[in-house]
């Protein structure tokens, strides 16, 4: 059994991380979340940077934090409690470096991890999602095909965190457009390499930069594939399985934030002479959004502690990503209604959880892909 307490050290971790984001990043929240920003804020990132918590799973003998799943997942909760954009873009990145990870030689290790770990702000994407294959990705467009000691990427991918100011794109390509999942190959692929085809302007998450990527006859050295086909589709799962019990992590964060700022104001609302809580009408839904957001945290926990412990994890992982997605959308609807007209304002933060929340039954594979992976394991 585990023991649902924090060791000290996790509880030193969380403290020093909320008190810089308290201090560096909740100021500019509402600067972050406007959707016409000409040039990404690194701001926030800097933030993390100096932290080293960019991708704060990079083991230490990378210079990383070394971070087990379950505490990668209290730390992204916590940025998700101050910014779902922010904690986005961390979570894109450390999907970026999972194939590296689990697939790549030492020395690409060392080169692509590098600038993740230095005190200067750096974002890495993770490039699965194209036109053709979102939920399907039997079959992927983007191509690799030899050209003399390299590769040559053709293709596009699509809603790509971090896409357009990533250091690097790992990117998820095919041997053949005919061909299956068997033939998938990863690469890390240098900024330089990919161009950015559409800023997607998006509902939500409007901190992230989300693009379409464009590979045009992109040029990769053999140095920059990881892993080989045999392994491709391995990756793939794996990275999948993991980071979906992350994004479960960034979407808890934001229900917690809606649900302390609707409680909060519950209890100093007044109406009739007497703070709205008072009634049970405004004080149920909040047990519900608290007990809810309590199951969730806890099937955070299970995945994580069964990544760590290399147990089975698939399941767990996409349970725990399906469960937040519904909470997530459950509580941030729900204080809404609590705090009435103040909620529904466009200086709410409510309205910025609400629509950052909705992201999550999208990504790391919709609710119905979710329900896929866990009805061929039930
Ligand atoms: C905010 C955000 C960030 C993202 N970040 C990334 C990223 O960093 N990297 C990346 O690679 N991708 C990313 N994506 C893309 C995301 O993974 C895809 O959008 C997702 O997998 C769904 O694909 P789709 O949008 O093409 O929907 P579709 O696959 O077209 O699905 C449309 C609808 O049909 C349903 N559906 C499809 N097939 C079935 C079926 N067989 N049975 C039942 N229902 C079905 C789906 O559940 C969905 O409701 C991101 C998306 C969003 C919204």
């Amino acid at each position: 059994m585990i023991a649902f307490q924090m060791s000290d050290e996790q509880s030193n971790l969380v403290a020093l991380v909320r008190d810089v984001l308290e201090q560096e990043v909740r100021p500019l929240v509402h600067e972050m979340n406007k959707s016409d920003q000409e040039a990404f804020d690194w701001r926030p990132v800097e933030a993390l940077a100096r932290l080293n918590m960019l991708a704060p799973n990079i083991p230490r003998k990378y210079g990383g934090r070394g971070l087990d799943f379950l505490t990668l997942a209290l730390i992204i909760e916590e940025i998700a409690a101050v910014s779902g954009g922010l904690s986005s873009c961390i979570v894109g990145t450390i999907h970026a470096t999972l194939p590296i990870l689990i697939g790549a030689g030492e020395e690409q290790k060392q080169r692509f991890l590098a600038p993740l770990v230095t005190d200067k702000p750096a974002l890495a994407a993770f490039a699965l999602s194209e036109p053709k294959g979102g939920s399907d990705i039997q079959r992927l467009d983007t191509v690799y095909n030899p050209s003399g000691e390299n590769y040559v990427l053709n293709g596009v991918k699509d809603y790509i965190i971090n896409g357009g100011v990533a250091d690097f794109v790992t990117v998820c390509a095919n041997a053949d457009r005919k061909s299956g999942r068997g033939s998938y190959q990863f690469f890390a692929v240098p900024r330089e390499q990919v161009k950015v085809g559409v800023n997607r302007q998006t509902m939500g998450l409007k901190y992230c930069n989300i693009a379409q990527l464009l590979f045009e006859n992109a040029l990769v050295s053999k140095d920059e594939m990881l892993g080989n086909s045999d392994t491709g589709y391995l990756l793939l799962s794996q990275t999948l399985d993991c980071g979906r019990a992350l994004i479960a992590a960034n979407e808890l964060g934001i229900a917690r934030a809606a649900y302390e700022l609707a409680l909060s104001y519950a209890q100093t609302r007044e109406q009739f002479g007497r703070p709205i809580f008072s009634n049970q009408g405004i004080s149920f839904p909040l047990v519900e959004m608290a007990t809810a957001i309590d199951a969730a945290r806890f099937m955070v926990w299970r995945a994580c502690y069964l990544i760590d412990k290399d147990g089975d994890y698939t399941r767990a992982s996409s349970m725990a990503r399906l469960y937040a997605g519904k909470v997530g959308h459950m509580v941030t609807s729900q204080a809404i209604d609590i705090m009435g007209a103040a909620g529904y304002t466009d200086k709410s933060l409510l309205s910025i959880y609400f629509r950052d929340a909705k992201s999550c039954s999208i990504s790391g594979g919709t609710d119905n892909v979710q329900k896929m992976v866990i009805a061929s394991l039930l």
